[in-house]
């Protein structure tokens, strides 16, 4: 606890000194961290797939490579970025210039959650830096291996009063949020955001909660079925099916229904998710294979079903005839189980989706324009896809985030800066004309004048 404090204590000297105001060390720490990353490719791949037999090409796509674009963008863009920006003046404060000035918070805590283990530490922590923050980031303890060389890639290679990775779990995260930060960045489930939210309430810190929840995909037509099958298969399955994003369920036209489930099933063949494949992870732990367990119905089961608590295996799964009352769609999936719903009235599945809390995601699968306005206008998610699944985060010129409890706030690109900025608003007035409208004596003119002028505005 002593250690956590001094460092933090480091922390806020270091940040008042001003240094982390400077674009150039900004730049100069973000290519030092793109180094870092890249001379220990191998031993990033290596960690992970201890961890969870995620192979070198998942851990490229899905968490390296998406480091390496956050990166490169906040390099190429951070001075734009951190710039004043103009802003407009009301004819009130005539004659005058207004402008914004994004400034850092100050000491940030991210604490990451173990389903992608270092873009969802790193990540955050490349928008802190860009921003002009200093960090102390709390990996997931639970894929230990890439825990402990998050920590040791970064604590050998970063000065601690700016980057410092404190590896543990909650006792070591509980006494990180009773300290004072000046931002708390936190990813992981719902339940522990919410204690997150109540610590940063203590010193009125901001926070950003990445959460999660059920985002449901809608398949409406079968104009382009074997591309939907594709991608909403691909999405649901990969990573074991341990992605916030990943469609935790399907609601689908009853005509299309049997196609649908037969389509799924030849894709997940021909994609090769199964246990012999590289492309197929562990589940994270026991306690969580368990939990799946207890979520299907066996009598429900079309394909899969099996596991195996050993070795922390899954099959990818597909549950047919299910409803909105069925164990399985009573929280997060966050595992290879695909439920199925079929649906005659595209109302009354609306109404169910908006029954129950804001999803983090929502796919559309469908070539009618109308039913698919019609979804992006009716229900409030995080942020989603027409015709594809998941690849939305892969895009950081839009915000990635929830809404409700799916989460607040949101990062990537600009978003992520925006995220650990504060935007101070400057009216900076010129000295030669001072109206004596709003000084002593009050008279009725005045008065008359002031509404007309308020009115104008
Ligand atoms: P989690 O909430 O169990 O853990 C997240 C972090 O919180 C870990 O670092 C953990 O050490 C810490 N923690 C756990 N319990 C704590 C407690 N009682 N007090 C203080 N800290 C505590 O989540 P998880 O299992 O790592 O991740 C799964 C959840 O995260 C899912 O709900 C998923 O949807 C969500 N998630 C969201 C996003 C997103 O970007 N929105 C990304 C990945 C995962």
């Amino acid at each position: 606890m002593a250690d956590i404090k001094s460092l933090i204590e480091s922390q806020r000297v270091f940040f008042n000194s001003g240094k982390t105001k400077s674009i150039d060390f900004r730049i100069e720490q973000l290519k030092k961290l793109k180094r870092v990353i890249l001379d220990n490719e191998t031993n990033l791949h290596n960690a992970i797939f201890a961890d969870f037999k995620k192979s070198p090409f998942d851990n490229y796509s899905s968490e390296l490579a998406i480091l390496y674009i956050e990166i490169d963008n906040a390099i190429k863009k951070v001075k734009r970025w951190a710039g004043f920006k103009r802003a407009g003046t009301n004819l009130a404060n005539f004659p005058a210039k207004s402008y914004i000035i994004p400034e850092p918070l100050g000491v940030s805590l991210i604490i990451g959650a173990w389903n992608y283990p270092y873009q969802l530490s790193i990540g955050p922590a490349i928008a802190a830096i860009a921003a002009g923050n200093t960090v102390v980031l709390k990996p997931s303890e639970l894929p230990a291996h890439t825990s402990s060389l998050i920590a040791e890639i970064i604590n050998n290679n970063f000065d601690p009063a700016l980057f410092r990775v404190v590896e543990g779990g909650v006792p070591e995260t509980e006494e990180l949020l009773n300290l004072r930060f000046d931002k708390i960045f936190f990813t992981g489930s719902v339940n522990v955001g919410r204690i997150v939210y109540m610590a940063a309430a203590r010193h009125l810190t901001p926070v950003t909660l990445e959460l999660g929840g059920k985002s449901p995909a809608f398949i409406l037509d079968d104009a382009n079925m074997a591309i939907y099958v594709k991608r909403l298969v691909w999405a649901k399955f990969f990573n074991a099916g341990q992605t916030c994003i990943a469609p935790d369920y399907v609601l689908v036209q009853e005509s299309l229904k049997d196609k649908f489930v037969k389509m799924a099933i030849s894709e997940i063949k021909k994609e090769r998710f199964s246990v012999e494949n590289s492309n197929y992870v562990q589940i994270i732990n026991e306690r969580n294979i368990l939990r799946l367990s207890k979520m299907v119905d066996s009598a429900k089961i079309v394909f899969g079903g099996g596991f195996d608590v050993e070795s922390r295996i899954f099959e990818p799964t597909i549950i047919d005839n299910v409803s909105f009352d069925d164990a399985v769609m009573q929280e997060e999936i966050f595992g290879p189980i695909l439920p199925v719903i079929s649906f005659k009235s595209l109302d009354d599945v609306i109404r169910e989706v908006k029954e129950r809390e804001k999803p983090l995601s929502c796919y559309i699968f469908t070539v009618n324009k109308q039913l698919k306005r019609k979804i992006l206008n009716e229900i409030s998610f995080g942020g989603g896809c027409v015709n594809d699944a998941i690849m939305h985060v892969s895009n950081d010129y839009l915000p990635f985030g929830g809404v409700g409890e799916s989460g607040i706030g949101s990062y990537h690109g600009e978003y992520g800066f925006k995220s650990f900025s504060h935007y101070k608003s400057i009216l900076e007035k010129s000295t030669w004309f001072e109206p004596n409208l709003k000084y002593y004596p009050r008279t009725a003119l005045k008065f008359t004048i002031l509404k007309k002028i308020l009115k104008l505005m």
